[in-house]
């Protein structure tokens, strides 16, 4: 099959970099080149670079650029605000139990587990509930006198679903608890607002929104501590050192300016072509379900689970027919077991392992879509037979 007419399906997992996104970045890779840490002219045209990025993310975010820290990606963005407040909480107030959901990615739920182990801290997951959803009437009821931060994703990267981050925020800032959002899938898709929301912490990577990858930021609401986590020179306030990457700044405040000017008209488009999908797959596909919230999801995100069905297999099929999907989370693929977050829904091995998730993009044409939809009952129907795990 030729690349050209393959159909990628699989942009919750990563995007290509907008043109207009690339055009931005090149000139800082050869001719605007400098450090912009450096005194001389070259300097400071980075600086100028740098800081015209930094007030550009904080527009779009509506945050003020003080607030915002350059870092590498969003796993980077997480660790930060995660171990970063753990740490300076514990020095300021003792506190030292941390609330996390259960359906947090890796980036989060890996740091909180490296915290206990060998930090000292203790956790607990919130509750959630069957389409993976975060109630604030539950993190009000789980916070305790120890707890010092709460982490909640915005919107969820496998099962789409997005949390009433607003309600969470009130209850967190009411109890005197640190409130930080993942909000790597979010970014891509919803209007961003850390004054509306009340967030003390919000992630994203560029990677997500039509920027490059490698590159990051982490929102850190004014006056909140946070113990460094890169140590070295005195960048990013001394909160995260190393020279800056420039080009792939001024890439990431590009994508994400256009990312939330976009964002209604790509949104509008998009989720009438995932409620497509949600209400085909489910008509047409025995013992088929939706995961996540059947409404309050991303809106090009559409999630499902097949009874019965090795979730791989179907994955390598569906690549040999050309359309390029994902079964969760770009990481778990080769893992025997359903994921966490399936596990968390309350699904079982039999519909866990078959889950698939299809992913639309900004430039995602219904024509495509309505070709994926053409084969998809028959190769679940072919790799049902294959399992042997079809009753
Ligand atoms: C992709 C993703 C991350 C990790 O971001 P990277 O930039 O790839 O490190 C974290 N959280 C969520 C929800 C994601 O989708």
């Amino acid at each position: 099959m030729e690349q050209n007419q393959r159909v990628y399906l699989d942009y919750a997992a990563t995007t290509p970099v907008d043109e207009r996104v690339l055009h931005c970045m090149l000139p800082y890779f050869t001719q605007s080149f400098g450090n912009p840490s450096s005194i001389h002219t070259f300097g400071q045209q980075a600086e100028a670079a740098l800081d015209a990025a930094r007030q550009s993310v904080a527009q779009s975010l509506h945050a003020r650029p003080e607030e915002i820290v350059f870092t590498s990606c969003g796993t980077e963005s997480d660790n930060l605000a995660i171990r970063g407040a753990a740490l300076a909480m514990r020095q300021n107030s003792g506190a030292s139990h941390i609330l996390i959901s259960p359906v947090e990615h890796h980036a989060v739920s890996n740091t909180v587990r490296q915290l206990v182990e060998w930090d000292g801290f203790t956790f607990d997951y919130l509750p959630v509930d069957a389409t993976g959803m975060v109630h604030a009437d539950e993190v009000e009821a789980a916070i305790r006198s120890e707890t010092g931060l709460v982490s909640v994703i915005y919107a969820n990267n496998e099962i789409g679903t997005i949390n009433p981050i607003l309600e969470i925020a009130e209850v967190c800032r009411r109890r005197g608890v640190l409130f930080h959002t993942d909000a790597v899938q979010a970014a891509a898709h919803l209007p961003m607002d850390v004054e509306r929301d009340g967030i003390d912490f919000l992630a994203i990577g560029a990677h997500k929104f039509y920027g490059p990858k490698g590159v990051g930021a982490l929102y850190i609401r004014r006056g909140v501590r946070v113990s460094p986590t890169q140590t070295g020179g005195k960048q990013e306030s001394g909160l995260r050192a190393g020279t800056h990457n420039i080009p792939y700044i001024v890439g990431m405040a590009e994508a994400l300016h256009l990312a939330q000017t976009e964002q209604a008209e790509r949104s509008a488009r998009l989720s009438e072509m995932r409620d497509w999908i949600l209400q085909r797959v489910i008509s047409e596909i025995p013992r088929s379900r939706i995961t996540g919230h059947p409404t309050q999801r991303l809106p090009n995100h559409s999630s499902f689970a097949f009874e019965g069905v090795d979730g791989n297999r179907l994955l390598m099929m569906l690549d040999l027919a050309g359309f390029a999907c994902s079964s969760g989370s770009a990481c778990k693929v080769g893992t025997p077991e359903a994921s966490e977050v399936l596990t968390a829904i309350g699904l079982s091995a039999n519909w866990g392992l078959g889950s698939l998730r299809v992913t639309l993009g900004k430039d995602t044409s219904r024509q495509q879509v309505d070709g994926f939809l053409q084969v998809l009952p028959e190769i679940v129907s072919r790799a049902r037979g294959l399992s042997g795990r079809n009753g």
